[in-house]
């Protein structure tokens, strides 16, 4: 999953886009509105967490233009705690939740799951299917009840195909939600780590598709 953190605070964004790298999400980190608002209209993020108060371009300014290009990428805004004015008109904005700051780590943690999870169409914490389950809390894999042990790159490229069995995925999709900008992608990245699924789930869990990319059999 690749996430857009906005965040102008330094020290925050560094312990921020630490946990959530440790958490295994690809996460992009812009500083102000407008950096926000190119990396929303150039890359497709699984969730955006957008603080308020940013220079160049307020974060409720970027809000609206997204929701206004009829963009639904899940978004959580990060607003003061005694900041209740801040929180509504961001929910009014079109964001679907918020969080306060300072953050706990693990409600933001939590909260991310939560939005990825609704924005999938799945109501139930763990993905599941054909055997397989994933449960994005703990970073568990099992095979038939069997526990699993996924690299964090195994487990990026096969969650968003586990997410949704049955929808195609392209290598490019699939190495944006391996890497972030910083990230050197060697060219048979993403082949490397289906390969490395298969062998640890079986070579039915994944498909190729000639000419088109990856995807999780529906049946
Ligand atoms: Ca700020």
């Amino acid at each position: 999953m690749r996430l857009l953190l906005v965040e102008d605070d330094a020290m925050i964004g560094e312990a921020v886009l630490n946990a959530l790298r440790t958490a295994h999400y690809a996460v992009d980190w812009v500083r102000d509105g407008a950096m926000a608002d190119t990396a929303l209209r150039s890359e497709q993020y699984d969730l955006v967490l957008l603080d308020l108060g940013l220079p160049q371009r307020d974060g409720l300014e970027v809000l609206r233009a997204l929701r206004a290009r009829r963009n639904t990428t899940p978004v959580l805004v990060a607003t003061a705690r005694d900041a209740v004015g801040d929180r509504i008109a961001g929910l009014d904005a079109g964001a679907d939740d918020y969080v306060v700051k300072p953050y706990d780590t693990d409600e933001l943690l939590a909260r991310i799951r939560a939005l990825i999870r609704r924005s999938a169409g799945r109501a139930e914490p763990a993905f599941e299917h054909k055997g397989v389950s994933l449960n994005p809390a703990t970073h568990e894999a099992s095979l038939n009840g069997q526990p699993v042990s996924l690299s964090a790159r195994e487990w990026a490229v096969l969650e968003p195909l586990l997410a949704r069995p049955g929808t195609v995925l392209s290598r490019a999709q699939l190495e944006e939600k391996l890497f972030s900008w910083k990230d050197d992608v060697s060219s048979n990245a993403v082949e490397v780590y289906i390969h490395g699924v298969r062998k640890k789930l079986g070579n039915e869990i994944i498909q190729t598709v000639r000419g088109l990319g990856y995807l999780v059999p529906k049946q």
